[in-house]
């Protein structure tokens, strides 16, 4: 039993499958992925885009496969690229069989929607012989004409019953390594269905809140979505669906699991409000921060406190700790840095921010180098 009940997260018992060597599902920690926006077909953009969603954390990427140029692209940039990567196969069945022998992970494809069993059979036999599993991805927005005739609307009932048909064309040719959404741009409607098939089925479910917006607005609906989800242990793997650069998509899928201490990447930036006491100018020193250490992958906590009224507690729990001591004005060495949560030394505002990134990086640097310790360690000690 946890210390603090409160902050603890039951897991649904989902079934462990595999997209490339990253695991989804079963104990394996919730995956991030997002999308490119580039045209598949043209390799190097797609590359470059790739590259910059893997060095944001991204476990999975996905690119989409409307047609030949674009399996014939994905060839060549599957084997320039370090992440899993999952081909989006429109509606015809030969991209999926392309995709698969292009050296695709994962098929995000819609067995119904093949058409003849002969198809499915083809689409299958290509996922089995080259490593690839699937995602049946249902959304609201396209649901089957004979469910939304059955429902008049879609509803909870209508996504579900859409997911598991798909599902079944699956089962009956033998293929279980599969994940599956239910993404609405309606936060209750996406909700409701992925709490219904988390109940109906044990295959891991890929959360999204789809076309939620621009990104403030869609990183609102999405930590609502997903936060509500994950809270209840619903959820393998996240994509947060933003019109914005894919990278941001990353950044916001992390900040959500790390809200919700389900995973930890990156620098973990505690910080104040806007507030009269502060004894440096916090926003603009946060913001230069962010972008100072978003390199680093290695989670580290830093607390940015503006005064003394939460400076001291908030570094307490954190690796390293700023606490303003002075004025806006003071350029003197006012404020505390804490380390470990212990005060250990002042520093003056005008000195603060490199200070802070030096600090930082040694940090991280000290807890990357006490993993490989450990892990250089352990076949010794087993
Ligand atoms: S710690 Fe001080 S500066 Fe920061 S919000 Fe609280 S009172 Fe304001």
């Amino acid at each position: 039993m946890s210390v603090r009940p409160y902050r603890q997260i039951t897991r649904r018992k989902s079934r462990q499958i595999f997209v490339g060597p990253v695991p989804v599902g079963g104990d394996a920690p919730v995956t991030v992925q997002s999308m490119t926006n580039t045209i598949t077909a043209d390799v190097a953009g797609t590359v470059a885009q790739v590259k910059r969603l893997e060095e944001a954390g991204a476990d999975i990427v996905r690119v989409s496969c409307p047609d030949e140029e674009a399996t014939a692209g994905l060839r060549a940039i599957v084997r320039q690229v370090g992440v899993p990567i999952v081909a989006d196969i429109h509606f015809h069945y030969k991209r999926a069989i392309e995709a698969a022998e292009a050296g695709a992970a994962c098929l995000r494809i819609n067995p119904g929607n093949i058409g003849s069993q002969e198809r499915v059979r083809e689409v299958v036999k290509a996922a089995k012989d080259y490593g690839c599993s699937m995602r049946i991805g249902v959304n609201a927005g396209s649901l089957d004409k004979h469910l939304l005739e059955k429902y008049g609307e879609p509803n909870p009932e209508a996504m579900v019953e859409s997911a598991l048909e798909h599902a079944k064309v699956l089962e009956d040719n033998d293929f279980r390594e599969f994940k599956i959404s239910v993404k609405a741009s309606d936060v209750y409607l996406a909700v409701a269905a992925y709490e219904a098939l988390a109940e109906a089925c044990d295959y891991p479910l890929h959360l999204g809140i789809t076309e939620a917006g621009g990104t403030r607005v869609g990183t609102v609906k999405s930590s609502i979505g997903m936060g509500w989800l994950l809270k209840k242990g619903i959820g393998d793997t996240i994509r947060v669906s933003l019109s914005a650069d894919p990278v941001e998509e990353i950044k916001v899928g992390f900040d959500i699991l790390k809200s919700l201490d389900l995973r930890h990447r990156g620098v973990r930036i505690v910080s104040c409000p806007s507030c009269a006491r502060q004894g440096f100018d916090v926003i603009k020193t946060v913001e230069i921060l962010e972008e100072r250490l978003a390199h680093i992958g290695t989670p580290v906590s830093l607390s940015i406190l503006g005064c003394v009224v939460n400076g001291p507690g908030e570094a307490r729990e954190t690796d390293i700790g700023i606490t303003g001591g002075g004025t806006l004005a003071n350029e003197g060495s006012a404020n505390k840095v804490y380390i470990s949560g212990v005060a250990d030394h002042n520093i003056g505002n005008a000195e603060m921010i490199d200070h802070v990134v030096a600090l930082v990086e040694k940090k991280a640097a000290e807890i990357e180098a006490a993993k490989t310790a450990d892990s250089a360690e352990k076949p010794a000690a087993e």
